[in-house]
């Protein structure tokens, strides 16, 4: 058997063996050592017994995937530790993630602080140990008779949902656990790993189960990486948006008014009302028409629109009224198809495209809410555009010039993208599938967007676009999608007049650009660490004077900024200047107008901003005039470009 290593020659391995056989023979050809290999899109061991020849790429600790296998050890080496600390704790699985690892562990009572303290130091000397890592490709049953010594309850019971006849086991040591891998060499490989936090998790996450302890955890091939990992761990929490929801008095989730349900405090509201009126006017200049609809509507009406076939477990459950049924909504869709609907529609008014900034109602598990980010009711950035099927390549591209131009105004100028094409249950022809996924593409390419395709991912009524976006740490958030729809046209048969009279169906776009009002404020406090900027900022400006002597000028100054629209706060208590600067910083005010003696005398102001900037005694016109400019969306585009 031929086995081809990329870079580093080719060499002759016997059946069934691992490459572990012949690790000394590639040792000698290689400056680095590979800590694993790639080979037809998966990732291969060491350990791993090969059958066929194979062309191999390696994989080194600069490689992302190197860092997978790596984690993947890291979580067995925790789960090591734990059993050696805590011999009845059982285990349950402990696969590698994005950020590290985790193990799910059965133990009565919960891990303290010290425990996992202890555990990481316990995980310390395993790696000290250099263990060797084996694995065993065995029988189930004798699989069967391993974990049963062990008294691995929940091992068993993954044994008993596997198919194959053998399974494969890895060891290190005393320790022993049912895995697929992939593992890097030896325990010693894993040059830095920490404990992170401890949650509860249902085992295999269904709610009944037995509740097992989830110990996350990071680990790296080097030191430094994980200081910078923690680094950057210390930054997420710094700008995590509940936390500073509620320092800078944004929104409230309360628990007398039930999860998942916002309360947006007067500073949140002033952003979103300044997103909201952005979002209003660009849409009317774009041909978009905003209209209104109610929050409930008529079950049936939900029967027509399929939801109640496939939707009903997220929606609220029914109220009755007058003998008849009501629906809280999901969804806007519904009520624009029956404005669509108030007149016959020709071939020339296409396309017609409704917007609204439509709150609705989900049910989502109280287990997966988090701040604003998963809630059960929300405000959607919603539109739907009714068009011709040879409309839509170009409403399509529209529609991404308005998400770019809509992202790229908040800074997001990076985005992961996504093509959801046809699934195997579907409807429509696979001929009108063809052309909508053509359409998207081709809008894509069209705005120049990079994408990936996710084959057969679609939803049955129709191919879509997700975005996610970058923000300025690193991190990717969904938010927009653009689904094609061919399925709500037939169900509440719409049609327009073509230009031989005949009728026709129209094609539907759902879209919504921020997906929602609630988490993209979510992302933007998360994005910006709470300091939004000028135009957007909840307060723009606070008024700072230094004596109780100039607080009439200082109104003066108040009222000239508030009078030309501007966000402004006052702060006229009897406290020390510095004081005053240090309670605006912490709102993340941007401008500070100080006002002292100097000042007032000579009509003038002097600002500090919030990064502690200062601009010395100018005329109030003159800052008027820099922060109008400031004062406008496309402020920050024009920064950058
Ligand atoms: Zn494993
Ligand atoms: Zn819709």
């Amino acid at each position: 058997m031929k086995i081809q290593i990329q870079d580093i020659g080719e060499f002759e391995l016997s059946p069934n063996s691992p490459l572990k056989s012949i690790l000394s023979e590639i040792k000698e050809k290689c400056q680095e050592l590979p800590i694993a290999f790639k080979c037809n899109g998966e990732i291969l061991d060491w350990h791993t017994p090969l059958n066929e020849s194979l062309e191999l790429t390696p994989l080194y600790s600069k490689d992302k995937e190197a860092l997978l296998v790596l984690r993947h050890t890291a979580a067995h080496i925790i789960a090591q530790a734990v059993k050696e600390l805590f011999p009845d704790a059982k285990l349950g699985i402990g696969p590698a993630t994005e950020e590290g690892f985790f193990y799910d562990i059965y133990y009565p009572e919960p891990f303290k602080e010290e425990d996992l303290k202890k555990i990481e130091k316990q995980a310390k000397k395993i790696i000290k140990r250099r263990l060797e890592i084996q694995r065993r490709d065995v029988s189930k049953e004798e699989a069967y008779e391993i974990f049963s010594n062990l008294k691995e309850d929940f091992k068993l019971e993954l044994l008993k949902e596997f198919e194959e006849d053998t399974v494969s086991i890895y060891s290190q040591g005393e320790f022993v656990d049912l895995c697929k891998g992939p593992h890097v060499l030896h325990t010693g490989l894993v040059k830095a790993i920490k404990v992170l936090s401890l949650a509860g998790a249902y085992w295999k996450g269904k709610e009944g189960n037995p509740m097992l302890w989830r110990i996350y955890g990071t680990a790296f091939f080097s030191k430094e990486d994980l200081q910078e990992y923690l680094n950057w761990l210390e930054e997420v929490k710094k700008r995590d948006h509940r936390r500073l929801g509620q320092t800078l008095e944004l929104f409230s989730i309360e628990e007398d008014i039930g999860p998942g349900l916002v309360l947006w405090l007067p500073k949140g509201a002033r952003v979103r009302r300044v997103i909201e009126n952005f979002w209003i006017d660009e849409h009317y200049r774009r041909g978009y028409e905003l209209v209104y609809t109610p929050h409930i509507a008529l079950r049936k009406l939900w029967k027509i629109s399929g939801h109640l076939d496939f939707y009903e477990e997220n929606m609220f459950p029914p109220m009755e009224l007058e003998n008849r049924s009501y629906q809280i909504k999901p969804m806007n869709c519904p009520f624009h198809i029956y404005i669509y609907n108030q007149k016959r529609r020709s071939y020339r008014e296409l396309p017609i495209r409704y917007c609204e900034l439509g709150t609705v109602y989900r049910f989502e598990r109280s287990g997966v809410l988090h701040g604003l980010l998963r809630v059960r009711g929300f405000t959607q950035d919603d539109a739907h555009i009714f068009c011709r099927e040879d409309q839509l390549e170009e409403e399509l591209t529209n529609v991404l010039d308005l998400v770019v131009y809509f992202l790229k105004v908040f800074g997001f100028k990076e985005y992961q993208i996504f093509v959801s094409t046809r699934p195997d249950k579907f409807v429509g022809s696979p001929e009108i599938w063809d052309k909508a996924e053509s359409a998207l593409k081709k809008a894509l390419e069209n705005k120049g967007l990079a994408y990936e395709i996710d084959p057969g991912e679609g939803v049955f009524y129709g191919p879509k676009i997700d975005l996610k976006i970058k923000d300025v740490i690193g991190r990717f958030w969904q938010c927009s999608t653009i689904q094609v729809d061919f399925n709500l046209p037939e169900r509440f048969d719409i049609v327009y007049v073509g230009e031989d009279n005949k009728f026709y169906r129209p094609i539907m776009i759902h879209r919504a650009l921020f997906g929602s009002m609630e988490r993209f404020l979510g992302v933007l406090i998360e994005n910006y660490a709470g300091a939004f900027p000028f135009w957007i900022a909840p307060v723009q400006l606070k008024v700072l004077p230094i004596t109780d002597r100039v607080i009439d000028y200082a109104e003066e100054v108040a009222r000239f900024f508030e009078t030309r629209g501007f966000r402004v706060e006052r702060d006229y208590r009897n406290e020390k200047l510095n004081y005053k600067i240090r309670v605006a910083q912490q709102e993340k005010v941007p401008y500070m107008l100080i006002i002292g003696d100097k000042e007032a005398e000579n009509h003038l102001i002097s600002v500090r901003t919030r990064t502690g900037e200062q601009i010395n005694q100018i005329s109030p016109e003159e800052f008027l005039t820099k922060i109008t400019k400031e004062n406008q969306p496309s402020f920050l585009l024009d920064e950058s470009s």
